[in-house]
């Protein structure tokens, strides 16, 4: 795949469930665990778009494994402590992506933000700029190591931090739409969008908070579907379907 010149350093956001299984259940599809079938996926998208040459950081989250956002669930759990679940799941996937592009041969550091030393190194932005730098893949993990956070306002604050091009957010469809495409055949595909749009529009693309960081600070944001197959590079290449934030 050739590499798209626009772009020096991007980072992509992966959802929890973007490491979940797509295997049907009776009760519609599996959305939690690891599945090795996907991990292998996203590794082989990634490398296609490391080899050429790109700088690449993610932010994981942790939805697959657990929420602290839906900590009403668990009626006897504080928010805090939820949260700290929450961000220890998101190192979980970490984990379990960062050996899969090691499997296929990319150098990867990984950061937490919240010191785990046993586990991976803490954040800094000097740290994650040498890795960069370096052509490692950054994985970031732990959200912004701050409870009442997602990992979604995590992706745009480090996108600001580490002064990436475009910031890419992979959902279940590609881009974004007036409803959700897989329940109402009318829904309309929304090709390009300003940040204000999203704002005043409501749309579920991502929360506020990472939006206005990213209005702020200027950084567009590229939605599309983590499903497709090497849809991380097509976005890139503009070779495929997504929505333009900016
Ligand atoms: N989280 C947090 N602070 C952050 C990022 C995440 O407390 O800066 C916690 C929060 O409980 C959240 C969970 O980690 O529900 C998993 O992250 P998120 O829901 O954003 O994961 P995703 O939906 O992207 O899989």
């Amino acid at each position: 795949m050739s590499s798209s010149p626009q772009y020096r350093r991007v980072l992509l956001k992966l959802s929890g469930e973007a490491l979940a299984s797509l295997e049907s259940t009776g009760s519609g599809h599996k959305k939690f665990g690891i599945d090795p079938k996907m991990l292998e996926k996203l590794a082989q998208d990634i490398l296609s778009v490391h080899q050429t040459g790109l700088e690449i950081a993610l932010v994981v989250g942790g939805g697959n494994i657990y929420r602290g956002a839906q900590a009403d669930a668990y009626p006897s759990t504080d928010r805090t402590s939820a949260d700290h679940m929450g961000m220890l799941a998101t190192t979980i996937n970490g984990l379990a992506l960062k050996s899969a592009l090691e499997h296929y041969g990319m150098p990867v550091s990984l950061m937490s933000a919240m010191p785990i030393p046993n586990v991976c190194e803490t954040f800094t932005r000097r740290k994650a700029v040498e890795a960069l730098n370096k052509k490692h893949v950054l994985i970031c993990v732990a959200g912004t190591g701050n409870p009442y956070f997602t990992t979604d306002s995590a992706a745009a604050l480090r996108a600001c931090e580490l002064n990436c091009d475009l910031l890419l957010k992979a959902t279940k469809v590609a881009g974004i739409y007036t409803a959700d495409p897989n329940h109402h055949a009318s829904a309309e595909f929304l090709p390009r969008l300003t940040y204000r749009e999203v704002i005043e529009r409501k749309l579920k693309v991502m929360d506020m908070t990472a939006i206005t960081l990213a209005k702020e600070n200027k950084i567009p944001i590229a939605v599309f579907s983590i499903y497709e197959n090497n849809g991380f590079g097509k976005v890139l290449n503009k070779a495929t379907q997504f929505t333009i934030i900016s």
